[in-house]
């Protein structure tokens, strides 16, 4: 395993994941058959993700990384090139010969919004079209107020706010992403079910009524997935598990280049799996749940057991806890308390990921989140130590356990990347296999 080379940070999911399907398309059983549609679009999608990661390149350097043919790159980047998604600009290699011209995603082509509605946050994030963040707003949420149209106003409003502080209009924004943490149904009478919410089937017109643009919503584990696979570590693995450490706790599995999205796009609820048998009671209403020990209140819960006197084992907000126990973990005077915290949260999580690991066979497990962005770094080596002890013989040969380098808010970024997909789709440029659509 290698350390990871960047500190911490943040989350998205494209057309290489699994079609997500209403109950009236193709039963999942059956495959259907390649189109030469289907290829032609899996080339563009190629030769997009290979001028997204390497911000610029040459056709023939295209070539050499997706493994094309230079006839196809060439015929891929001038349909690119036709309908403005990529931009050409020449370049002079040395004072002799002639230009080179070098490709590059075309930042101009319009704005995309990612959002993430946590149970504390609303946070928008704007991004160019070659997904490059440029601004981001966030507003509170009292986590306390979970009625639909509160809700629904609550991400307008931040929306509104985001478009204001960044002085554009909707015409501006090509599309809008919302992650929503809870089951995403659809696209036919879309809905959303937040079992810790207590949403139970909200219908979710008024809120595209609302946006007043291209939307799509998904689920905050698909889109950690899409960021690490289009900008993190999917780039250069085709199985790999983003693991989201927050108020709650999951993990956005990638399976040989596809999203594991299961029967019914709820695949990767890890945080719900059990480490403790009768363990501490999970905010689901199970004993023992993952999230119920590495969860941000599950972290602050093992602190008072170790100290519960300590003056973080009373702090009311669960962002506050963590930054606190991440200044004194960085700080000078050593905490007996905290690093006890620390190492037994490593302890958790390391034993928890065997399982996974041992499930799914990933050849990385990245970390991403905002417990990650403050205490990734102090956990990874003891964690990385306890993964390796506990998992079965040859489960764990060779996966790396790293910080992602999806930098900002990941599920931000993966939502955004959805929704440049879609346009990507809605424009004739790939097939559908965007999840939901409103
Ligand atoms: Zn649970």
């Amino acid at each position: 395993m290698t350390p990871s080379p960047e500190p911490i940070q943040g989350r998205p999911e494209p057309s290489t994941g699994e079609p997500w399907r209403d109950s009236s398309s193709t039963p999942s059983a059956v495959v259907p058959r390649r189109t030469a549609r289907d290829i032609r679009s899996d080339s563009r999608l190629d030769v997009l993700h290979a001028v997204l990661s390497a911000g610029e390149t040459t056709r023939n350097a295209l070539a050499q990384s997706t493994g094309l043919s230079l006839a196809t790159v060439v015929t891929v980047v001038g349909e690119l090139l036709a309908e403005g998604i990529i931009e050409e600009r020449k370049v002079t290699a040395g004072r002799i010969g002639r230009p080179t011209a070098m490709l590059g995603m075309n930042k101009a082509r319009g704005l995309v919004v990612g959002m993430d509605v946590a149970e504390t946050y609303v946070r928008a994030v704007m991004f160019d079209a070659a997904l490059n963040e440029i601004l981001s707003f966030e507003s509170a949420r009292d986590e306390h107020v979970l009625d639909p149209d509160s809700v629904v106003e609550g991400i307008g409003r931040t929306l509104d706010q985001l478009l204001e502080k960044a002085g554009v209009s909707r015409a501006d924004v090509l599309g809008v992403g919302i992650a929503l943490p809870g089951i995403i149904q659809g696209p036919q009478g879309v809905s959303v079910i937040v079992p810790h919410w207590t949403w139970q089937t909200v219908e979710l017109e008024h809120l595209r009524e609302r946006i007043g643009l291209p939307l799509v919503i998904e689920n905050p584990l698909k889109s950690i997935a899409t960021a690490e696979l289009w900008l993190g570590r999917g780039r250069s693995y085709s199985s790999l598990a983003t693991i989201n450490l927050g108020t709650g706790v999951g993990a956005g599995i990638v399976l040989e280049g596809r999203i594991l999205r299961g029967a019914t796009n709820t695949a990767g609820e890890w945080g719900h799996t059990l480490l403790v048998l009768d363990g501490r009671r999970c905010r689901c209403g199970r004993h023992g749940c993952v999230e119920a020990y590495i969860g941000a209140p599950g972290i602050q819960q093992t602190l008072r057991e170790i100290a519960p006197q300590h003056p973080l084992a009373d702090l009311d907000m669960q962002n506050d806890f963590i930054l606190a126990l991440a200044a004194v973990a960085d700080g000078p005077e050593p905490d007996p308390a905290v690093l006890e915290t620390i190492d037994r949260t490593a302890y958790y999580l390391g034993s928890a990921l065997a399982d996974l690991v041992a499930v799914v066979n990933p050849e990385v497990v990245t970390l991403t989140g905002w417990t990650t962005w403050a205490i990734g770094e102090h956990l990874l080596a003891a964690t990385r130590k306890h993964l390796l002890e506990q998992s079965p013989a040859g489960s764990t040969r060779g996966v790396e356990l790293v910080v992602s380098t999806v930098r900002g808010n990941s599920v931000a970024t993966g939502i955004a990347t959805v929704v440049l997909e879609r346009f990507l789709v809605d424009a004739g440029l790939l097939t559908s296999n965007i999840p939901v659509a409103l």
